[in-house]
């Protein structure tokens, strides 16, 4: 017998439209994905629930402050 397996899609609800954001099988923290919704760009900040989260820009992560 032939198993047919299937992927489980992981999705996750926007927090900007409420719409279910698809994520792929295997989303990782940190994942980038677009709303196909609203076009707000997020970020996966959890997994168990899977969340989201907007990706906000940060400027330059190389950039360090002076610590005096
Ligand atoms: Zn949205």
């Amino acid at each position: 017998m032939a198993q047919h397996k299937t992927e489980v899609e992981v999705t996750a609800e926007c927090p900007s439209c409420g719409a279910l954001v698809r994520l792929g099988p295997k989303p990782r923290v940190g994942q980038r994905v677009v709303c196909h919704s609203c076009g707000e760009s997020l970020r996966v900040i959890n997994l168990d629930p899977p969340e989201l989260d907007w990706d906000f820009e940060e400027p330059t992560p190389e950039s360090e402050e002076d610590w005096g």
